[in-house]
């Protein structure tokens, strides 16, 4: 290896400015004279296939990809590539912790940005283990809708919570959720600790969940229910927010 690669997380709740931070690093790159190669995921398509963009209007041209695999194999075919910049990480699941590894072990410095935490507040992988891995992590906050605090939660906004609450479509594919929820508006907003009123510790399943997880047989049941009620959910706030 000739190059010392790493991998750098951003991350925090919704609208904490995570993809504005992913484009001022690849700017400082361009302007670097770096090689760049920007990611999306494909089934994020709120912004359009190949664009980044963030609140702010900033956008950057991406390659949308559709899983984890995808981004070695286009990489691979650039050798000359110094970085690598993976936006809304969350959609690519736990492939993405091997995948980000790989890149960095191969000389790459690897950007990844994506939210760690679903609206009621659990961990939201892969961003929980990509930050034990990463050698820098920055934890973005938002403001808080109701008292201005930093916030590191998001939850749906109460008119939208009875509606659009997929608490209970546990299993449902992820896709089938995306197409059921384009076009909502406002369905989120920043919380802080004290405001985050659907946080999953204080709900009726946390008993449940805790017994999940100390259970030998039940290790993966809780972030796998998470991925699979989440993904869908992480495409609605671009749609009210972008
Ligand atoms: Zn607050």
């Amino acid at each position: 290896m000739t190059r010392s690669g790493r991998l750098d997380v951003v991350c925090g709740p919704m609208f904490a400015g995570k993809t504005e931070e992913l484009l001022r690093r690849v700017r400082r790159a361009e302007i670097a004279g770096l090689r760049i190669e920007v990611f999306s995921h494909a089934l994020d398509t709120r912004r359009g296939i190949g664009a980044v963009s963030s609140h702010s209007g900033q956008r950057i041209a991406s390659r949308s990809v559709g899983d984890a695999a995808e981004i070695e194999i286009v990489v691979a075919q650039q050798p000359d590539l110094d970085l690598v910049a993976i936006d809304e990480a969350h959609f690519f699941g736990p492939a993405l912790l091997a995948t980000a590894s790989r890149l960095a072990d191969s000389g790459l410095v690897v950007v990844v940005a994506g939210l760690d935490v679903t609206f009621d507040a659990r961990p939201f992988e892969p961003l929980p283990s990509l930050m034990a891995l990463a050698d820098r992590v920055d934890a973005l906050t938002a403001v808080c809708s109701t008292c201005g605090a930093d916030a590191a939660f998001h939850q749906k906004s109460t008119s939208q919570k009875s509606a659009g609450d997929h608490n209970d479509a546990k299993g449902a594919d992820a896709r089938d959720m995306v197409s059921e929820h384009v076009g909502g508006t406002d369905i989120y907003q920043a919380r802080c600790r004290r405001h985050v009123e659907q946080a999953w510790w204080r709900g009726a399943d946390a008993r449940l969940a805790s017994e999940v997880t100390s259970s030998p047989s039940g290790r993966q049941s809780m972030p796998s229910l998470t991925e699979a009620g989440e993904i869908g959910e992480g495409l609605l706030y671009g749609n009210a927010a972008r």
